[in-house]
């Protein structure tokens, strides 16, 4: 797609005739463009997220950004010292052969305000104070001025308030931040042009304006500047404007705006003449000042914009269409008697379940392809590893105190010193016990986690599925709840119940543990060894299960210090197959918790809550909640919206395409 655009106002003023061909070819092709954007700006499309081109004027607080719309729309706004432009003045110039008198409205909150040249400024004042309040606050609510006139160029731009770091008084502290979000908003699509308003007398390269628009415009190729009050400032002006310290892709323009009691008219023959005579200002380059050359440039760069982004806009709007229309297509339709509510509820559950088998059993997860949390398998496997690392399973590494020492306590208390090689059941009894309660703890932990973790995405995939049944959300959320912490329950007695078998009893089959055990004891002489002679290390070395220190057994009886190593070796192997059972029992425990609550629990309880004895949930179904009945009109009208749009966008193509040929 091409789209010629009206050439630079040299050309213009080379022949009369070349210039009445170029504006017809501006009315022609250029003009539809615009009148089709602002067709879409009317019908409110960018509240449906679809960008359009827009000229966003930001500057410095009186840097002249309200003289800069007033010179190009030859109309007094309100301007001066301090805020004056407290909310988004979107101002829509539109040349009008016919308007023998200028005609303008402004257009802000459903009304239409007609007005005159002389009432402007008032005009704008008080609906800026409706909008923003009488004192000096902000708003973000826009405002539009529509004019119409002979002599205006065909702009859309938009004034914001100016940035200012300190708030003056009547002003809330924070003023800064609101209006650098507002700025923020404005221009940060990659549609926006900037036209940055710099007074001369300012360092470029501090200005604030400047630092924010190169936030989202690093390299500048959507900024233009425009560089006000040369009358005050000639100085060293025409060296800023060519270093280019700040990067403005689309180039500087200077102007003279109107000052005290001046007309427009007088305005730009001053203009005229500052440049061509001015000692200073006469070495600038006359393709690079004057309004009116500032009015053509706009001119180009918005037709350059809006032909470049008009395919996408289509784009937008299919998208947004079409996904509306889903969205609308899947809503419920109204309900009218039982057997359609049950339908409809069935459907509900089974896409519930559907879903959470996936997430829960399957491990499919494209519904939730970014949402790491509902990953449900593999975020149970994290949590069960984690739980299986926090378990000590080297029970040499985690007694605490001095090798050996709890044993021997242990075996005075027995009192069972008799025979030798002789070691009673009781004491290693009492010792696991010892070692069990200690990480009792963990296991309890890991369950209840788990559920409050299932518990978390079950609501979740409840919610989504029910939204169209508001009413029944709380009842069926209530229902799920009551379920899981019931099976939570359950799982923690079933977990406190291995627990306490491992306390009681003392009995594997796996043959790791005579393996470990025998390999263990054949340190056992090495073990006497060193604690009889005394010029032997005092380190006894253990394999894989670590190193640890004997001195202290030095002293003890022999044969206690032998008895206790047997038992301390006893404990180490076994303690192997505890932790093993503790972390597989609770874990097969849960995985098959979480596949009968998925593929029948859940059904049976939420069926029993909505339709059973006293459920009158059904019943419900049949009145539409507000929210959905809200959500469909809105969805009704964006759908009109967008269709009007790609009507007005569709047209324009079609003529685009005519000329093309
Ligand atoms: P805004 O806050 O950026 O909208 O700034 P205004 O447009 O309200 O201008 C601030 C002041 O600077 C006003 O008093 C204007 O009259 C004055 N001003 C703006 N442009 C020029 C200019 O080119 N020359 C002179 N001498 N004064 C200007
Ligand atoms: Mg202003």
């Amino acid at each position: 797609m091409e789209i010629k655009v009206a050439s630079d106002t040299k050309s213009k003023s080379k022949s009369d005739s070349k210039g009445a061909a170029l504006a017809s070819s501006y009315d022609s092709q250029i003009r539809p463009l615009l009148d089709a954007v602002d067709r879409l700006r009317n019908l409110k499309v960018m509240q449906e997220g679809i960008q359009l081109p827009t000229i966003v004027v930001v500057g410095d607080q009186s840097s002249g950004k309200s003289s800069v719309l007033e010179s190009l729309a030859g109309i007094s706004l309100p301007r001066g010292q301090g805020i004056c432009t407290r909310v988004p003045l979107i101002m829509r110039l539109k040349r009008d052969k016919s308007a023998v008198n200028p005609q303008m409205h402004l257009e802000y909150q459903d009304k239409i305000i007609q007005t005159t040249e002389s009432g402007i400024t008032a005009a704008i004042s008080r609906a800026t104070d409706e909008i923003a309040g009488s004192g000096k606050a902000i708003s973000n609510t826009s405002l539009t001025l529509v004019v119409k006139k002979t002599d205006v160029p065909d702009l859309t731009m938009v004034d914001l308030p100016g940035i200012t770091r300190v708030p003056v008084q009547g002003q809330p502290e924070n003023i800064y931040e609101q209006i650098s979000d507002i700025i923020k908003e404005y221009i940060s699509p990659k549609e926006s042009i900037i036209l940055n308003v710099l007074s001369a007398a300012a360092d470029f390269t501090i200005c604030e304006s400047i630092q924010m628009s190169r936030q989202v415009d690093r390299n500048g190729e959507r900024t233009l500047a425009v560089v006000t009050k040369v009358d005050m400032a000639p100085v060293g002006l025409y060296e800023k404007v060519m270093a280019d310290d700040v990067k403005i892709g689309l180039g500087y323009v200077c102007v003279r705006n109107r000052i005290g009691d001046e007309t427009y008219d007088e305005a730009r023959v001053e203009e005229t003449k500052l440049f061509e005579t001015h000692p200073l200002l006469s070495k600038i380059d006359k393709s690079i000042v004057g309004v009116p050359v500032l009015a053509q440039k706009l001119m180009q760069i918005q037709a350059a914009s809006i032909s470049k982004c008009l395919l996408d806009i289509v784009k937008k709007i299919n998208d947004k269409l079409s996904f509306n229309v889903h969205e609308l297509d899947n809503m419920p339709t109204n309900l009218s008697n039982v057997a359609d509510a049950m339908r409809a509820f069935m459907k509900v559950l089974s896409c519930m379940k559907e879903t959470l088998k996936k997430i829960l059993i399957q491990r499919e997860y494209d519904e939730y392809p970014d949402d790491f949390n509902m990953h449900g398998v593999a975020r149970i496997v994290e949590m069960l590893t984690q739980y299986s690392k926090e378990l000590p399973l080297n029970q040499v590494m985690i007694s605490e105190g001095e090798f050996l020492m709890e044993e021997i306590k242990i075996l005075e208390e027995a009192k069972a010193i008799g025979l030798p090689n002789f070691l009673p059941e009781s004491t290693f009894k009492i010792l696991l016990k010892r070692k069990i309660d200690e990480i009792s703890h963990f296991p309890i932990e890991f369950v209840k986690k788990v559920w409050n973790y299932i518990e978390d995405v079950v609501i979740n995939v409840l919610t989504r599925h029910s939204d169209n049944y508001p009413q029944l959300q709380s009842s069926m959320t209530r229902a799920a709840q009551n379920l899981i912490e019931k099976m939570k329950k359950q799982s923690c007695q079933v977990v406190q119940g291995m627990i306490d078998m491992e306390r009681v009893g003392a009995y594997t089959s796996n043959p790791d543990y005579m393996m470990t055990w025998c390999t263990l004891m054949e340190k056992q002489d090495h073990f006497m060894d060193l604690l009889h002679d005394h010029s032997k290390p005092s380190i006894l070395d253990l394999g894989r299960f670590g190193k640890v220190k004997v001195d202290h057994l030095r002293q003890q009886q022999k044969e206690m210090a032998e008895k206790a190593f047997d038992l301390r070796m006893r404990m180490i192997a076994y303690w192997r197959s505890v932790i093993l059972r503790l972390v597989d029992g609770p874990a097969l425990h849960i995985l098959y918790n979480i596949q009968k609550l998925v593929e029948t629990e859940m059904d049976n309880e939420i069926v029993d809550e909505i339709a059973g004895h006293s459920g009158t949930g059904l019943e419900r179904m049949l009145e539409e909640s507000p929210s959905v009945a809200g959500k469909r009109d809105r969805l009704r009208k964006s759908i009109e919206l967008l269709k009007e749009s790609k009507q007005v966008v569709g047209r324009i193509m079609d003529r685009i395409a005519l000329l093309d040929d």
